[in-house]
């Protein structure tokens, strides 16, 4: 053998190792303690200017049109308390958060925010809202522009879990367009995980997030395991505090 052949054997052990110990991460969930100030930031990306809203492709359901919240409720049955502007509606603090009146399982989802401007607060403080899937599973709304706070919560984040591959939030006031591809969590009868849930975010036409696999719900400060639930169930937006504003939400649900 060669000393080029050896060196070339060597390389390709090597990758397969490698292959191995990202495949053993995967498997264990996300590497970094949740909320670890430690883990690296990542790279800004400026995506441009803000576009018009999006057009719901055809055989999407439009969860907000821009002018009512009647797809919408507070969670108790009651009618949502957000205030409806021309286009958009904005989160009313301490109201708490709304929920659809249909319940969703696998699906693609988009939906349109712009944080409070002028900005206001820092780190987790500052333009923090967040979409839910299943009532569950959140994807971070947050002012991420020029505000340092810890990777596993920037916008885009699958809280607590996975940073945003980059970060391409624009400023504050200006429209940014989410696109989460999300994947159920399925169970066996007795209720243990049967699959895990898997998200895919663009963030502004950015793929942020590529086909991650969630621990379990989202939570602050703790990574609890999955808990068997029905196969839809509400999609929600939080009330963090922070008048954040929402407008042309569009589900297309997945077939499985
Ligand atoms: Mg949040």
């Amino acid at each position: 053998m060669t000393a080029a052949v050896r060196f070339l054997l060597a390389v390709v052990c090597a990758g397969e190792i490698v292959l191995l110990a990202a495949a053993t991460q995967t498997a264990q969930g996300p590497p970094w303690a949740i909320h670890d100030m430690n883990q690296p930031l990542p790279m800004v990306i400026d995506p441009g200017p803000a576009g018009p809203p999006v057009t719901a492709p055809k055989g999407a359901i439009v969860l907000f049109d821009g002018k009512d919240l009647s797809k919408w409720e507070d969670g108790k049955g009651g009618p949502a308390k957000w205030k409806v502007e021309s286009g958009y509606f904005e989160v009313v603090p301490k109201t708490g958060g709304i929920q659809t009146r249909d319940a969703f399982g696998s699906c693609h989802l988009h939906v349109e925010w712009a944080s409070p401007s002028p900005a206001k607060g820092e780190g987790q403080d500052r333009g923090n809202s967040g979409v839910f899937l299943m009532n569950t599973y959140e994807v971070q709304v947050l002012d991420s522009y020029e505000n340092k706070t810890y990777a596993d919560g920037m916008a885009a984040a699958v809280y607590g879990q996975f940073p945003p591959l980059f970060n391409a939030c624009r400023r504050p006031g200006e429209w940014q367009t989410y696109d989460i591809v999300f994947l159920r969590p399925t169970f066996v009868k007795d209720g243990r995980l049967d699959r895990e849930a898997r998200i895919t975010v663009s963030h502004n036409g950015i793929v942020v997030q590529s086909y991650v696999p969630l621990s379990g719900p989202t939570a602050h400060k703790a990574r609890p395991p999955y808990k068997a639930h029905a196969d839809k169930l509400p999609i929600s937006l939080q009330d963090h505090g922070h008048p954040v504003r929402f407008r042309n939400i569009w589900i297309r649900e997945i077939a499985e």
